[in-house]
């Protein structure tokens, strides 16, 4: 039985080129904000069995997300440092199901240290790529931990300078220090000469609450762009149990500001956070027994969106 919990979702939009215009990401065709909504794939390292077109076409078809994000990890065992040419497979499998679906898709740098050699040696194979194309999102650091804003700005300008050489345009996240939290020491300092830049901001709903959600409506009073690139109703570590209440507090905030979220992660990791049951299958053709809890939560959110977006 393929699951049937997005039936009566409304059509999504087409993919169009993106821009970040006035504090917001928007359409460039339509001229529309565009507030993408969506799943993060697990770590490539563990997850890259579902870095496939069938699992992209289910999430896009009968999830109704518009946009999915690669998490093409680094420096642990088995990543980008040591094995490129596996991350670099992830990752064309995944932007290119993407491209035949019609779905947004974000080339992330998964990584919590600045590397800065090795992003630009990444980012320029990836604009080269897939720079033309409408569909693509670069994030060029998942979550600095304890580097400064200083520090991570300085290495943002790099990445950001190399992939403009080669991509006049495509929608560029940009990492925000402590593990993205700090949006408001960012909103006060933000980097300039770049368009169509926009920051990160990451919430775990059982643990970022009213004083996370402060910070933000201040950087957003600033005019800093925000996406939240990454996100779960469960604890910062991605474990415990659901927060229903802060995870629907966060996603009428995001509404309300037009802000787009990505939740995490599209994996059967034994873990509150993983979407799907160990050893579910791999092709997307998921039974309702094989979808936990929190996937359940995220095709209910996703749907809203689409409804609302629909009714409007
Ligand atoms: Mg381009």
């Amino acid at each position: 039985m393929l699951v049937a919990a997005a039936a009566g979702i409304a059509p999504l939009s087409a993919v169009e080129p993106l821009a970040v215009r006035g504090g917001k990401m928007v359409g460039v065709e339509s001229g529309e904000p565009r507030a993408l909504h969506g799943v993060s794939l697990a770590w490539h390292h563990f997850a890259d069995k579902y870095y496939n077109r069938e699992v992209i076409s289910t999430l896009h078809s009968t999830w109704g997300v518009d946009v999915v994000r690669a998490a093409i990890g680094v420096e642990l065992e088995n990543c980008y440092d040591a094995d490129p040419e596996r991350a670099m497979r992830a990752l064309r499998s995944a932007v290119d199901a993407a491209v035949e679906e019609d779905c947004y898709v974000v080339a992330d740098w998964h990584c919590h240290h600045i590397r800065t050699a090795e992003a630009v040696e990444f980012f320029r194979t990836v604009a080269s790529e897939y720079g033309h194309l409408p569909n693509l999102i670069y994030e060029i650091y998942n979550e600095p931990e304890y580097d400064t804003w200083d520090e991570v700005k300085a290495y943002a300008e790099q990445v950001i300078a190399a992939i403009r050489e080669i991509d006049p345009d495509n929608v560029i996240i940009v990492g925000c220090p402590h593990w993205d939290q700090d949006v408001d020491i960012v909103a006060d300092s933000p980097i300039e000469g770049f368009d169509n830049l926009i920051y990160s901001f990451h919430f775990y709903a059982d643990t970022h609450r009213q004083a996370n959600m402060d910070r933000c409506d201040y950087a957003l009073s600033k005019g800093l762009p925000l996406i939240i690139s990454e996100c779960g109703a469960m604890d910062h570590l991605g474990g415990g149990v659901i927060n229903y209440e802060w995870w629907g507090r966060w996603v009428d905030w995001a509404r309300r500001n037009s802000v787009g979220w990505i939740a995490w992660s599209l994996s059967d990791k034994v873990e509150t956070c993983s979407m799907l049951r160990h050893g579910a299958p791999t092709d997307g053709e998921w039974s309702l027994d094989d979808l936990k809890d929190w996937s359940l939560l995220v095709i209910s959110s996703l749907k809203r969106e689409r409804n609302i977006d629909n009714e409007k």
